[in-house]
């Protein structure tokens, strides 16, 4: 795909979707910020990287008795950022260290292949954006941070 203008509130949205279809699980989400984010990227493969990121939010709410998955959207500056918290156990130091490396995985044999983060960071920074972690006080917290690209408001 080219690189062009799209809605990234809307491929988030999509990405939801497509986590929401294959879960039994009955996750909140809250969305907050901007209806209508524009970016600068690959929209195909942006959407890739979300619905990794709400699948492993999903998965790591497994047995949390109220999952809940906060989505912001905001203009900052030159970029467009998107952030994506969870209500689970969030990410132990040890964890953190490593969960952008190739085949680093917590979970049980075929389950995850420990790819899903790696190829997203790459994906973000061939995008000339970003993918990190955000260390707060409860859940897992990921930020990712696109050019906001064309004329700014
Ligand atoms: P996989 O999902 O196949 O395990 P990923 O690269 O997507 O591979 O994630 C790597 C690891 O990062 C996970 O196995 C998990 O330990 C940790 N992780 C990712 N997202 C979260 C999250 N939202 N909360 C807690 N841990 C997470
Ligand atoms: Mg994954």
């Amino acid at each position: 795909g080219e690189m062009t203008l799209f809605d990234l509130t809307d491929t988030a949205r999509i990405a939801v979707n497509w986590v929401e279809r294959g879960t039994k699980s009955k996750v909140d989400i809250h969305w907050q910020g901007e209806a209508k984010c524009m970016a600068m990227g690959r929209p195909g493969h942006i959407q890739q990287v979300l619905m990794n990121l709400v699948q492993n939010a999903v998965d790591a709410m497994e047995g949390v008795e109220t999952p809940k998955i906060a989505i912001t959207l905001a203009y900052d500056g030159p970029w467009s950022v998107l952030t994506i918290r969870d209500s689970g156990p969030g990410v132990p130091p040890d964890v953190a260290q490593h969960i952008f490396d190739p085949f680093f995985t917590t979970k049980p044999a075929g389950r995850g292949t420990g790819l899903g983060l790696s190829i997203s960071h790459k994906i973000m920074e061939e995008h000339g954006g970003q993918l990190e972690l955000v260390q707060g006080r409860e859940g897992a917290c990921f930020r990712l941070t696109l050019g906001r690209g064309g004329a700014q408001k």
